[in-house]
């Protein structure tokens, strides 16, 4: 057997357990597919994190979570979990990688969430696809662009306003208005450069007429 315990996921939740775990001298088999920090590193600006009475920055917070993680010499696996299974009569999981399976006592899954998927986006032609993102850790260090951000909740919010110190964003938000948290719709609604549009609706995406690749997007009072 591997270990008694091992931990799938190595963000926010899975940090937090595996510190706990390590001080009390339990050295999990930890498993993370990507970085380390999960997917607090996109936050532009975190304010409800203890110990940080001014706020820091998502990617800033996920060099300290490293610094603190990494001093206690943990095992890390850096794969991929593809399947987890439990056999009952030997009462152990088996945890499947692309390269091998690991045996376990018990596994702690803190594999977090996913951004959801916009269906109408995944049936575009590649070419497009590939200016589409679900994260921003790639972008941070564009400048002068023009950026679409589709969403009205507190992470599109985040979003455009991180990435609109640099560039110029526009906010395209299906409702009539933002549902992010009043804090931050105040300080949206304190930007004028954020261009903000309501009741969007994508109506196709493909080759236009002037440009190589183009999409149709309506929205209340309008199209684009
Ligand atoms: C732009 C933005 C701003 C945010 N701002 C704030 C904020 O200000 N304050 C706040 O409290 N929260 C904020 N959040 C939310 C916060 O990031 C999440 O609540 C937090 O990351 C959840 O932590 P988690 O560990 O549960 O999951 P995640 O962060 O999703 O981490 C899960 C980890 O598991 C790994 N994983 C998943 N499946 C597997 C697998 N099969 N095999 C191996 N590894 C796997 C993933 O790669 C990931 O690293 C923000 C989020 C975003 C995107």
């Amino acid at each position: 057997m591997d270990r008694d315990l091992s931990l799938i996921g190595a963000g926010p939740a899975g940090l937090t357990a595996a510190l706990q775990l390590m001080r009390y001298g339990i050295k999990p088999l930890i498993f993370e597919q990507a970085d380390i920090c999960g997917l607090l590193d996109n936050a532009g600006w975190i304010e409800n994190y203890p110990g940080f009475p001014e706020g820091i920055r998502g990617s800033d917070l996920k060099m300290l979570f490293q610094k603190q993680f990494m001093a206690y010499e943990p095992d890390l696996i850096r794969a991929r979990v593809r399947k987890l299974l439990f056999y009952q009569e030997q009462e152990l999981f088996s945890i499947e990688t692309e390269d091998r399976h690991y045996q376990s006592r018990q596994v702690v899954i803190a594999s977090g969430t996913r951004p959801k998927k916009i269906p109408e986006i995944e049936t575009w032609p590649e070419e497009l696809n590939k200016h589409v993102f679900y994260e921003i850790r790639t972008l941070l260090s564009e400048k002068n662009k023009k950026m679409i951000i589709v969403g009205g909740g507190d992470i599109a919010a985040d979003y455009a306003l991180h990435l609109s110190r640099d560039n110029q964003v526009v906010l395209l938000c299906r409702g009539s208005q933002l549902r992010a948290l009043p804090l931050l719709r105040k300080r949206i609604e304190m930007r004028p450069d954020i261009r903000i549009v309501y009741g969007m609706r994508f109506e196709s995406a493909g080759p236009g007429i002037e440009r190589p690749m183009a999409v149709d997007i309506s929205y209340e009072g309008g199209r684009a």
